[in-house]
């Protein structure tokens, strides 16, 4: 991971919000692993990763992506729920031309089926240092601001109380008869955020925001990191 984050502020000695492909390899070296997901540079390239990742009755997400985008539902470059071929043509076509020029490429990515939306991530603090937060994601992260935060390296205990310390953890409890969501997949999840924030001082940021949370296991769909 430190070889990693000097090769990329070496080329980019700002730092920045890094590109997916960075984002990932940083992540996989703590096994924090997102939902699959692949470059596509034309229709027929999302067309068949979509294809691949829908499976037998899924859907597929598109996402454009370009430097410097960082909130890609603002942009209107996500597109949700592509259930067929045709629907995946439609929206890489309408990302290609809406965004062209400044296009890098479209991630295409399963559709994660619902659960809470949460949200995940390592924060710099002036005085503290790295930070681990976790709360309500989704598109209502700003809004509701319902998150909480313990000082990196979290202990076992502080990783068990930081799931049940924002407002909205009785919904991960089974609220109104639902199943519990995956808590041990959360804690695992808190506990290598804690662990990459240690190991790297140079992480300014990283925002995993949604992580989908449901019984059977979580869903991290929206990755970005920044390095400094
Ligand atoms: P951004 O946060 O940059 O606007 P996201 O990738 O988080 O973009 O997508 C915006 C919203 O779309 C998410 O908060 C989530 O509700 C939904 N979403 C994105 N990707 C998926 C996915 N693979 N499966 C299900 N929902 C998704
Ligand atoms: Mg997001």
């Amino acid at each position: 991971a430190s070889r990693l984050v000097d090769e990329y502020l070496q080329a980019r000695p700002d730092g920045g919000w890094t590109d997916p492909d960075t984002c990932a390899a940083l992540l996989d070296c703590y096994g924090v692993a997102q939902v699959p997901w692949a470059w596509a540079h034309n229709e027929s390239d999302a067309v068949f990763a979509a294809r691949r990742f829908r499976g037998g009755q899924g859907a597929a997400v598109l996402k454009a992506y370009w430097p410097g985008l960082v909130h890609k539902s603002e942009e209107h470059a996500v597109r949700l729920d592509l259930r067929d071929d045709a629907a995946v043509t439609d929206a890489y076509r309408d990302v290609a031309e809406r965004f062209r020029g400044k296009l890098t490429g479209v991630l295409v990515q399963p559709m994660a089926r619902g659960g809470v939306e949460l949200f995940a991530g390592v924060v710099q603090d002036a005085v503290f240092g790295p930070l681990v937060m976790f709360g309500l994601g989704g598109t209502a992260t700003e809004v509701l601001a319902d998150h909480a935060a313990r000082l990196a390296p979290l202990t076992d205990q502080d990783v068990t109380e930081l799931v049940g310390a924002p407002r909205c953890a009785p919904l991960l409890l089974g609220h109104r008869g639902a199943a519990p969501v995956d808590l041990e997949g959360l804690r695992q999840l808190l506990a290598r955020l804690s662990r990459m924030a240690g190991d790297l001082p140079q992480l300014a940021e990283a925002d995993l925001n949604p992580v989908i949370a449901r019984p059977d296991g979580i869903d991290i769909v929206d990755v970005r990191v920044r390095l400094a």
